[in-house]
């Protein structure tokens, strides 16, 4: 908790829009930390009242939507739920944005589709999020597809961001992914930070610490600036 409201406070200080964490994750292994759950989601608003963000997290299953509904202000669909279809539409039935992340094997048709199962509900309100898909290069942790954003900002009118953390899964590539992705014409970028990667219960090894994410702001502007957007 406190390790959160530490990195809250900083990125607020840096220039981040938004506070993400997840309570509940979707974890590869079984044994690995699963998230906090509610414990989780009151201590992310929590975090949320003390800074001014607003917060994003991950959402599983249909069974947790009202939760997360109470306590967020907008929800995640991971890479694993993607094609979750009856958790789209739960969604879609909901009034709060919807972060949708591509799924590891998704095309960029499939995220669309995906899309448009929320949006099919009745909620519009959706951000489309690259985050690296699954390729035979194993000197990172996915393979981040620059050009979906130019395919999803081409085929659709909805916010597209990207995720170099979980997209190359190395810190020291982050940064220069994230210009990348700005220069590429994303609407914006979600990294992962924490005060002490090493301790991390999930991705320390993509985590930036405290200090890169305040340069990964600043040295991001000239390429916000360069696509013709507002820093
Ligand atoms: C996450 O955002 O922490 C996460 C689990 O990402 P993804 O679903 O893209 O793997
Ligand atoms: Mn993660």
């Amino acid at each position: 908790k406190e390790a959160l409201i530490n990195a809250g406070r900083m990125m607020k200080e840096a220039g981040a829009h938004a506070l993400r964490g997840g309570a509940f994750k979707p974890r590869t292994s079984p044994y690995s930390f699963q998230g906090l759950g509610e414990e989780g989601l009151r201590i992310l608003a929590e975090v949320s009242a003390a800074t001014g963000l607003p917060t994003l997290t991950e959402v599983v299953e249909v069974g947790d939507v009202d939760v997360v509904a109470k306590h967020a202000d907008a929800f995640q669909v991971g890479a694993r739920n993607m094609q979750n279809f009856r958790l789209l539409q739960a969604l879609g039935r909901q009034e709060k944005p919807i972060l949708l992340k591509r799924g590891m094997s998704a095309t960029v048709e499939d995220v669309l589709m995906s899309a448009e199962y929320i949006a099919s509900e009745g909620n519009s309100r959706i951000i489309l999020c690259e985050r690296g898909i699954r390729t035979f290069e194993p000197g990172t942790r996915n393979t981040l597809d620059l050009s979906a954003v130019c395919q999803l900002k081409a085929k659709s009118h909805l916010p597209v961001v990207v995720d170099p953390s979980h997209g190359t899964g190395v810190r020291d590539y982050v940064l220069p992914m994230a210009c990348a992705a700005v220069a590429a014409g994303a609407d914006g970028v979600l990294v992962e930070t924490h005060i002490r990667p090493a301790e991390a219960l999930s991705d320390g090894a993509q985590s930036l610490f405290p200090a890169q994410f305040a340069a990964l702001i600043e040295r991001l502007r000239p390429f916000i600036l360069a696509a013709g957007r507002e820093a």
